[in-house]
């Protein structure tokens, strides 16, 4: 196959999966990470996937980090920008850094791993960029307004980015995971939690690998038409 593919925050969690799932379809795929040394580690051990350590947020390490994946890998076919934090408060209580923090790292570090991979896709014709934004961007969430600014933005983004690039067979789509059972998930209060899952129609939280499958679908070669789109992944939990 021969594709290159990148995936933020891809050693735990949905990414993770993404990152596995395009492995085992064959291509040859970074998984990048911030801080989380030794689960970079085990995770490149057990499965064999490069591991790469720079911050999203942060625009000169994505261009150092870009270039070294493309030396070493070769030019980069696929990006799907997963990695994200949440920093919950109701706005009245929340901190100029915590609403900044999620904003830099769902949102500008999408700008970021675009603006750093997309001129080689551009000049190859060939490209494949997957969002990953969220149910609460699609429809609020109490205690998130940072989180569901940076992910309806991402949306918006992804919108106008398939429309600057579709003339040079570049895709750029997004998906909305609802409720998925990782770290992130597991941190919400298990009461809270209770609540949401009976209000999911499946009666249950997703798992990271049916994200993937929405990636693969979109990262494919025969994708070419679908772009611009969000795949909203949430069992049924908003549909609109
Ligand atoms: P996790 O918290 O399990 O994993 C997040 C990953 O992002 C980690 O690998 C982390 O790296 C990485 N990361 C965080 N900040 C940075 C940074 N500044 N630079 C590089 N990497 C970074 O998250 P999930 O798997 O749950 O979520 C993945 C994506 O899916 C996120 O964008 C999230 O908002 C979205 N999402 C998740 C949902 C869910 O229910 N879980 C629902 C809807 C959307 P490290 O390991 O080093 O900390």
């Amino acid at each position: 196959m021969g594709r290159v593919a990148v995936v933020t925050g891809g050693i735990r969690g949905i990414g993770a999966a993404i990152a596995q799932a395009l492995d085992k379809a064959g291509y040859t795929v970074a998984a990048n990470y911030h801080q989380d040394d030794a689960t970079a580690t085990r995770f490149r051990e057990s499965t064999g996937i490069a591991v790469y350590k720079w911050d999203v947020s942060d625009f000169t390490a994505c261009q150092s980090g870009v270039a070294k994946v493309s030396e070493d890998l070769g030019a980069i076919d696929v990006l799907v920008n997963n990695a994200g934090i949440t920093r919950d408060a109701v706005l009245h209580k929340m901190s100029p850094e915590e609403w900044g923090a999620v904003l830099e790292t769902n949102l500008t570090s999408c700008f970021n791993m675009c603006r750093c991979t997309i001129g080689p896709m551009r000049e190859r014709a060939f490209g494949r960029i997957v969002n990953i934004g969220s149910i609460n961007g699609q429809a609020g969430q109490y205690g998130q307004v940072n989180y569901a600014a940076a992910k309806s933005g991402i949306h918006g983004f992804t919108k106008a980015l398939a429309q600057e690039s579709a003339g040079k067979g570049i895709t750029v789509n997004a998906i909305a995971p609802g409720y998925i059972d990782t770290d992130m998930v597991r941190a919400v209060p298990p009461n809270v939690l209770e609540k949401i899952i009976a209000r999911i129609p499946v009666k249950r939280l997703g798992q990271a690998e049916e994200i993937a499958r929405g990636v693969l679908f979109l990262a494919a070669d025969d994708a070419g038409f679908i772009t611009g789109s969000t795949l909203s992944i949430n069992g049924g939990q908003h549909m609109y």
